[in-house]
């Protein structure tokens, strides 16, 4: 029997910057789904944090953020001069802003504490029910959507990601030095795959996508031919 596309959960985990926001996004937009970065709203959270003097030299007033927590309204819209799919948090398109090494260098322990994750997971299952949507991120196939139609885990070497991440900093006008985005991306890891809360793991059921020396197209082709397995009649129309 053939399954449609709008009807089933793609969750895409794994570690920091190896492109699985690429692949989601360019995967939503050739089917024509939803798409949910839960990481930006990981960030947006971050952001808000650090704009309000709730984390100061990497210690978070916990009271404070659990009770500023239903002040905070994030949402996803597309840009449509730009074709993307922006975050917005509190009526503003904080989309550059939370890719910031400021916020990348506090969203893991802010996505450690469970209150913020209670949160984040329902609004992020709110989102994706009807199905038709993908989601990326580090605890989709093992906590947000267990029963999710495809998992995917997606790996690659940490200098290969670091790398790509320096790159696509330096062409949004940034300056960081590659030393310290490796150091960004090796630290990510850990917090997030040691955490106690939801660690970074990869569901049992996960197919496994180390994309190190693939390009976007090439591992764009690898989950269409997997969907194309699983009996999903894909058309674009
Ligand atoms: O995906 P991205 O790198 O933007 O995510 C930023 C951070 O948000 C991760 O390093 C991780 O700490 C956290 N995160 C998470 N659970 C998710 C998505 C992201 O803990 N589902």
């Amino acid at each position: 029997m053939t399954k449609n596309i709008h009807s089933l959960i793609i969750a895409i985990d794994g570690h920091s910057s190896c492109g699985k926001s690429t692949v989601a996004k360019d995967l939503a937009q050739l089917l024509k789904i939803a798409y949910i970065d839960t990481g930006a709203m990981y960030r947006a959270v971050t952001l808000y944090a650090l704009r309000n003097h709730l984390i100061a030299n990497g210690k978070i007033e916990e009271e404070g953020l659990r009770s500023s927590l239903e002040d905070i309204d994030i949402r996803f819209r597309t840009n449509l001069s730009k074709g993307t799919n922006d975050t917005w948090l509190n009526g503003e398109n904080v989309e550059e802003e939370i890719r910031d090494l400021k916020v990348s260098n506090n969203v893991s322990p802010i996505s450690a504490l469970g209150f913020v994750r209670k949160r984040l997971v329902e609004l992020q299952q709110l989102m994706g029910k009807k199905g038709g949507v993908v989601l990326d991120g580090r605890d989709i196939g093992t906590v947000v959507f267990p029963k999710a139609d495809l998992k995917i885990f997606m790996t690659a070497a940490p200098e290969i990601r670091a790398r790509r991440r320096f790159d696509e900093m330096k062409a949004k006008g940034q300056n960081p030095a590659f030393e310290e985005v490796l150091k960004n991306v090796k630290d990510r890891d850990l917090m997030d795959s040691t955490r106690k809360e939801s660690p970074l793991k990869q569901a049992e059921d996960a197919v496994v996508l180390d994309n190190s020396h693939l390009s976007p197209k090439e591992q764009l082709d690898w989950i269409l031919d997997k969907l194309t397995e699983m009996g999903v009649s894909i058309s674009n129309e």
